[in-house]
Order: structure tokens, then sequence, then C-alpha cells
């Protein structure tokens, strides 16, 4: 009989969730506004401690979605964006009309290469094309070289839409990511560290950018009693009920953190004596992850094939990292910059069973997968 499936990441609830549920269902607040919304909001905005403003949306593609066009990218502009990442940091541009310009990774955080960077705008703007905006993203938590991104981002003058969509809970240099966008995008969706089921925001360090984007996520309807509109509207407000889930899920994020922590562990002391195999981990003191998802990289493709089947074999979840945008048939055409890191990274890596829920014996079968494959 085969044993129940081991997810990548499931969701996990604390126990209040249906509290807030129920409350929205007893004042029949069901409706996408309401006091969870509100609250939801509010809390996010103290855990994330900067001063900053948070928008409750359907989605983190959503968010993404409005804050690029917040920052005021259209048809035929260029936008920059981390090519290694989840093909949702890039659709939303081509939604506008817009071209992605795909950045390759660095080794150490797999996440935006701040040369690669660097040498695009410059290309760009030679070319004629100043992009309008900078999508970094923390890929599986890990914070990108944010101090090094912003750097360029001012030097340039373009703004930075931060995806924070699977770091809630992780910081940089002390500071929350999330925080460091011009506008930042966080995501609920059922597999990230919190859920709302399905959900996302937007963080923004002005409250007229955060009423404009809620303005927009409502329809973009003018003050007027019949239904009067001067901008073209969007139905990516979240839903009471969703945001009663999410009230709940703040109040176990940092155990989540502690728990996804603590899974890294188990792995970084496995994988401790097998030279082969490279975790991906915090390069420095300056970094602090979610470990939303714990990644490793062996030395070739058939290897890494190899230790997918074998985890497959035992019902359990693992996952290749995500393919680079640039290698994707949909963005064939977009412009690249860097080398191969991010492929490299794609042929070689694997994402292993990472939830916050995992139970002692489900740590032993992964462990069993683990130690047969590399025969301990
Ligand atoms: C999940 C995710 C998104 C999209 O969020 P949704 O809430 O699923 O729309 C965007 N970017 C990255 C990097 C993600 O992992």
């Amino acid at each position: 009989m085969q044993q129940d499936k081991i997810w990548l990441s499931s969701p996990h609830m604390g126990g209040n969730e249906q509290k807030y549920v129920n409350e929205a269902f007893d004042t029949n607040w069901v409706a996408p506004l309401g006091p969870n919304v509100n609250n939801f909001e509010t809390d996010l905005e103290k855990y994330l401690n900067q001063n900053v403003f948070v928008g409750a949306l359907s989605s983190g593609t959503a968010a993404l979605h409005l804050g690029l066009i917040l920052l005021g990218v259209q048809a035929g502009d260029e936008v920059i964006c981390q090519s290694m990442t989840f093909s949702a940091s890039a659709n939303p541009i081509a939604y506008l009309g817009a071209t992605p310009v795909f950045i390759d990774s660095e080794l150490d955080t797999w996440n935006m290469c701040p040369i690669a960077l660097e040498e695009a705008i410059k290309d760009r703007i030679s070319k004629g094309k100043k992009p309008k905006a900078i999508i970094p993203v923390h890929l599986y938590g890990m914070p990108a070289k944010m101090d090094e991104i912003r750097a360029i981002a001012n030097q340039y003058e373009i703004p930075i839409l931060e995806d924070s969509a699977e770091a809630l809970g992780s910081s940089y240099k002390g500071q929350k990511c999330g925080t460091f966008g011009d506008i930042s995008v966080l995501s609920f969706n059922g597999n990230k560290i919190i859920t709302t089921s399905g959900g996302g925001a937007m963080v923004t360090h002005s409250k007229e950018l955060k009423d404009k984007a809620v303005f927009l996520s409502t329809q973009a309807r003018d003050n007027a009693p019949h239904y009067q509109h001067s901008h073209i509207g969007y139905n990516y407000r979240m839903s009471n009920v969703c945001a009663g889930i999410g009230r709940g899920q703040m109040e176990v994020l940092d155990d989540h953190v502690h728990l996804r922590r603590k899974a890294h562990d188990f792995y970084m002391n496995f994988f401790q004596s097998i030279d082969s195999v490279k975790v991906l981990h915090e390069p420095s003191s300056d970094f602090y992850s979610n470990h939303w998802l714990t990644a490793i990289v062996l030395d070739s493709f058939e290897k890494r094939e190899a230790l997918r089947l074998a985890f497959e074999s035992q019902n359990i979840e693992t996952r290749p990292l995500w393919k680079p945008m640039h290698l994707q048939p949909v963005f064939a055409n977009a412009p690249y910059y860097g080398k191969s890191v991010s492929e490299d990274l794609f042929n070689n890596g694997l994402c292993l069973p990472s939830g916050s829920n995992l139970s002692e014996e489900e740590f032993l079968r992964i462990e069993k997968v683990l130690s047969d494959y590399f025969t301990l």
C-alpha cells in the first residue's frame, strides 16, 4: 500500500482561522471588504514594521500587475525582471503589453545578479530604451542583495517592484523583505509560508499609493451615486472570508518561519558531509531567510533526476528549481543579460519538502530516501 503523500509545501492552519471566517459569516461581511480585510492589513503593517501601508488583494499576481500600473508601465515599455523565478513575476509585464528584460542569477543567493543588472540597464539605455521598473525576487525566501540593487536603481532612477511573494518573514540587514521596493508584493497562495487559500498584498510607503491600489482593485469607481469611471478598473480586492484565514495565519507566522528554518537545518545537517551537494544557505549574517523551500544543487542533471524519482517512488513530492524565464517558450524573444548561472541551477537543482507541518515520521521517510540514495 502506498504511504500518504508528503508535499513540498502545504497549507498549515494555526487554529484561529475558522474563528475569523465564522465572524465574517456571523456579521454577513461575505464580500471583498470588511473588518477581516482591514485587520489583516493592520496585522501585516505591524509585522513589517517600516511604517508601510498594505492593501490586501486577490493574489500576488494581481499585486504585481497593479504595482506595474502604479509605476507607470505602459505598452511598449521595458521592465527588468529576475529570470529565475515563477512566471507570475513576469506575466504582468506582458499583461501591459510591455517587454520583460531578464537578468541572470548570482551564485550565492540565486537572485538577481547586480552586475548583470547594471550591464542590462546601460545597454538598454544605449539602445534608447530606459527600463521603467526592476523586479527582483527573494527566491525560496532568500533575500536578494537589496543594498546593491537599490544603489543601481537609484543611480539610474528606476523604481523597484519587489517580488517578496516567497519571503514574508525573511529579512536583509535586519529589515523585513516586502519593505524594500518602491512597491512590494506578498503572496498568500496555498503553498506559501502563510495562506489565505489564495490572496496577495501590495506594500507601499505612502497612504496615497495604497489608496490608489485599493481604488483600482475595486473597479475604479469615481465618487458619484451612479457608476462613473475615469480609469480602467480591476476586480482584485481580497475577500473578507479569505482575510479571516489570513488573520489566523498571522498569529502563527513566526512559528512557521521557525519550523521551516528547522527543516532547513535538518537538510543542512544531512548534506554537511556530502561534498557533491550544495544547499542554498544564507551567505552571511546580513541574510535571514524564512527558508520557504529548502533547495539543493547536485553535480549533474542525471543525478538530480534520479533523486527526484527516488522521492517520487516513495510518494514524496520534490520539484526542480524554477525554470528561468528566458528559457521559457513564451518569453523566447525577450532580451537576456548574464551567463548560465540560472540555467545550471535549473538543470541540477531540486526543491525538497519544506512545510512547517512536516511530522517526525515524515522527516524519517525523507531521510531514508536520502540515506539510500547517497548510500550512507
Ligand atoms: C507565488 C508567487 C507569485 C504569485 O503569487 P500568487 O498569489 O500565486 O498570484 C509571484 N511571484 C513569485 C516569486 C511567487 O512565488
